[in-house]
């Protein structure tokens, strides 16, 4: 391809919203034979809401003073849901967030968590509690259970919904003949549930923020990787894949990562850019 098509291919595109950062990323986005997708924020909306809190009043009042100090995106809706019960929050003590599992903190001077089973694998989970996550967890909405002084005192189920273009998005690519794939550290249930509800074709949950990067590496073995992510746990897949799509409401990181940006966090532009490489490529050989 001449500079001057590939300048008019990504002049285009810019207009529509999709930042192309250079023509070697259009072209390689010709070459993709699967795309990996983050879940919270990419497939979904990225604003989770509580739907149900198993347990006392104490259980909202723990989980919000302990992710107070919290940047996570389930954090805030605890946190509103705290403020739309006129839950009182002060912020806990020795705040520690663990990577990929939750909090940990001293709140009224006893120790506290609230996050996923990977954290309380060394406490005893009612079947009660257990049977109600496993539940809630098929209904696609994330489970964080809440305990204090080595006891689980209950569990808040939050929600996100899909994007409505992202069914719509998912197909069209299968269409393209591309495999599709969610990567997540969710729960296996959740990813497969809402997997299930946008129609991606593999799941890969419960994974490591810091092991994203090496699934992508091993999808490669079998052609190359679109990744499209928004988080900072997704900067280093979007630079390990071949063609690395940020959401253009992502974290600074991810923007700076992706060789791609989509202004309008619309999952039908990824197909739109994989057209516009298509088109660009195959015009001028
Ligand atoms: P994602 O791929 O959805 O961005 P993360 O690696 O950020 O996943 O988190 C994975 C899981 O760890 C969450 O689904 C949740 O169960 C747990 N977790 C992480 N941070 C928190 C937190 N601040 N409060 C509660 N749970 C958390
Ligand atoms: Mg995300």
């Amino acid at each position: 391809a001449t500079p001057t098509a590939l300048m008019v291919g990504t002049g285009r595109s810019a207009k529509m919203g999709i930042l192309i950062k250079n023509g070697e990323v259009l072209e390689a986005a010709n070459r993709v034979k699967t795309v990996v997708f983050d879940k919270t924020g990419t497939i979904t909306a990225g604003h989770p809401q509580v739907t149900d809190i198993v347990g006392d009043t104490q259980v909202l009042q723990i989980a919000a003073n302990l992710e107070v100090a919290s940047e996570h995106p389930l954090a805030a809706a605890i946190l509103a849901k705290a403020q739309a019960e006129n839950v009182a929050v002060t912020a806990a003590k020795n705040f520690q967030a663990i990577e990929g599992k939750g909090v940990q903190a001293t709140v009224d001077g006893q120790p506290a968590f609230i996050g996923n089973d990977k954290l309380i694998a060394d406490y005893q989970l009612s079947a009660d509690l257990r049977d109600r996550m496993t539940q809630l967890q098929g209904e696609a909405k994330t489970v964080v259970l809440v305990g204090v002084a080595e006891r689980i005192i209950g569990l808040i189920a939050i929600q996100d919904a899909p994007k409505a273009s992202s069914a719509t998005a998912i197909a069209a690519l299968k269409h393209r003949g591309l495999r599709t794939v969610m990567l997540t550290g969710d729960n296996q249930r959740v990813a497969q549930a809402i997997a299930s509800e946008v129609g991606i074709d593999t799941v890969i949950a419960d994974v490591l923020p810091g092991d994203k990067a090496d699934h992508v590496k091993q999808l490669q073995a079998d052609g190359p990787v679109a990744f499209v992510g928004d988080g900072i746990n997704d900067a280093p897949a979007l630079t390990t894949a071949d063609v690395g799509i940020a959401m253009g409401s992502g974290t600074d990181i991810a923007i700076e990562s992706g060789g791609i940006v989509l202004v309008k966090n619309d999952l039908m532009d990824v197909v739109r850019a994989l057209e516009l490489s298509q088109k660009t490529f195959n015009r001028i050989k």
